[in-house]
């Protein structure tokens, strides 16, 4: 059963990681019980996707492509186990990479109902820095946004995590023309493809523990406000209690209004809830 007093404002959190990333901790039942506890009804993991890499690289912030089945069974049987409780939604999050493109389709095949984008590094992480380090570069900013573009293009993802990933490593005053420009073609992208921007809360949380990323960026967000793009918030968790986080939540809801946008609190695949 769906709790009673579930609040209005809280639908669907589809950006949850499992400790298989190496740097998320909690077992993946605490998840769904922080998610319960906090009144959410529907909840998806989307960890970190592996990745089969051809050169035998070895990531360290993400599953092993062997680890994959047991997050599958792992969330299926969540699935089970909390029916009568949360709706539970078996997603990844997966950078764009072209070339490995018949893994994404492979993935759907054993069963992943969903991708969320979170563009991390820029091509493949084989041979490419983190995404907010290159991005210090207008030139890098400009390949982010088009990589981001396409992915969104594909019809793949559901969503666009963190799209102001390439602010991290940015003050508001360094939200250059290119910025500017990167910010316009993700959003337009989005607009076409009918898909939300992500307001990432993991990144709040680094601010309210005096930790700060560059994202949530003011400069990105007070920019396009100007759009008519639907914003949906995205906890990433990476430990239980940022999903039951007194205060992150209704920053990101008092932000979003601020700014005029709109905020969904579902994607389609739980539409009727
Ligand atoms: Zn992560
Ligand atoms: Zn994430």
């Amino acid at each position: 059963m769906i709790p009673e007093k579930r609040p209005e404002n809280i639908i669907g959190n589809y950006h949850t990681h499992t400790s298989r990333c190496h740097h998320a901790y909690g077992e993946d039942r605490e998840f769904v019980e922080a998610a319960i506890q906090a009144g959410y009804a529907s909840l998806g993991f989307s960890d970190h996707t592996p990745w089969p890499y051809r050169t035998g690289h070895v990531s360290g912030v993400r599953m092993l492509p062997e680890e994959l089945d047991g997050y599958i069974a792992s969330v299926k049987d969540l699935r089970e186990h909390y029916r009568d409780s949360i709706r539970i939604h078996l997603g990844l999050e997966v950078e764009y990479l072209p070339e490995y493109l018949d893994w994404m389709h492979e993935m759907r095949d054993r069963g992943i109902e969903y991708f969320i984008m979170g563009q991390h590094t820029l091509g493949s992480e084989e041979n490419e820095i983190y995404t907010a380090r290159a991005c210090v570069e207008d030139d890098a900013v400009l390949r982010y946004a088009d990589i981001c573009c396409e992915g969104i293009r594909s019809g793949l993802f559901s969503y666009i995590c963190h799209p102001d990933l390439f602010m991290d490593r940015r003050r508001d005053e360094d939200f250059s023309p290119a910025c500017m420009e990167a910010a316009d073609r993700i959003v337009q992208a989005c607009q076409e493809m009918h898909i939300p921007l992500e307001y990432n809360l993991l990144g709040v949380l680094s601010h309210v523990e005096d930790n700060p990323r560059g994202y949530p960026s003011r400069a990105f967000w007070d920019y396009v406000s100007r759009y008519d793009v639907p914003v949906i918030i995205g906890v990433d968790a990476h430990e239980p209690y940022h999903l039951t986080h007194p205060q992150t939540r209704k920053i990101a809801e008092d932000r979003i209004r601020e700014l005029g946008m709109k905020l969904i609190t579902r994607l389609p695949m739980d539409d009727d809830m």
